[in-house]
């Protein structure tokens, strides 16, 4: 990995609170990078292309797919939603912590292509605020939040395969404490093998002078 960043997934339910953590993470910290996914749903009221999705039609969308030019790709609530492999490549080779805010079966694909990556789960405290949080933000139907909340319950059942479960109660903690986690993951002996052998060689030398 040498000085590589660190591959992150950000998952949660809708209305978990993700896109604000994740703004409020990055405008704190200057070590993150977030990669912008391409998506075929429509842009909601203030969205614009090329900052919070790259706006595709279904037929740009295949074409990117069959193009491979996606790290994964998913269908949610009836749309594609994927992301697109250069950009995450590159800021990772820049030694930057690349953040993907993505669903869980693309978390899925995602970990077992770079087994690698660390994976956290922002949850509301509870299921009652995470209905409030929805109906709240006003920006979908009630057709589309109730698909949403059964997504919500389906994805519950894949937490398990997350490193961490992080509760969105409060802005500035829960944006803390994911950053703390991700300072600790760079630690990791695994992350460090190069720095360590490294160091092991050198002491060899040492003892042979
Ligand atoms: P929204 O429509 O609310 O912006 O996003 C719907 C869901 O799609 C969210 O759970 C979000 O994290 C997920 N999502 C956004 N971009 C991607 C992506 O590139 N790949 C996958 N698999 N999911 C994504």
């Amino acid at each position: 990995m040498g000085n590589k960043g660190i591959l992150l997934v950000v998952s949660g339910f809708s209305g978990a609170g993700k896109g604000t953590v994740i703004k409020e993470l990055i405008h704190r910290y200057d070590n993150y990078a977030l990669s912008i996914s391409a998506t075929t749903r429509s842009p909601r009221e203030g969205e614009s292309d090329g900052r919070e999705y790259f706006f595709k039609t279904k037929e740009a969308f295949e074409q990117m797919i069959s193009e491979d030019a996606l790290i994964e790709y998913a269908c949610y609530v009836g749309n594609y939603y994927g992301t697109p492999k250069a950009y995450v490549e590159e800021q990772l080779s820049l030694g930057k912590d690349v953040i993907l805010e993505i669903e869980v079966q693309g978390a899925w694909k995602v970990k077992k292509q770079f087994p690698d990556t660390l994976l956290l789960f922002l949850s509301p405290p509870d299921a009652r605020t995470l209905r409030e949080r929805l109906v709240k933000r006003g920006t979908e139907s009630a057709e589309v939040i109730e698909s949403r909340l059964s997504r919500a319950s389906q994805e519950a059942e894949g937490i398990e395969v997350y490193d961490y479960f992080i509760i969105n109660d409060n802005l500035n903690e829960c944006v803390e404490s994911i950053h703390q986690i991700i300072q600790a993951e760079h630690s990791r002996t695994f992350r460090n093998q190069k720095l360590i052998h490294t160091i092991q060689v050198e002491l060899k030398e040492f003892q042979k002078g």
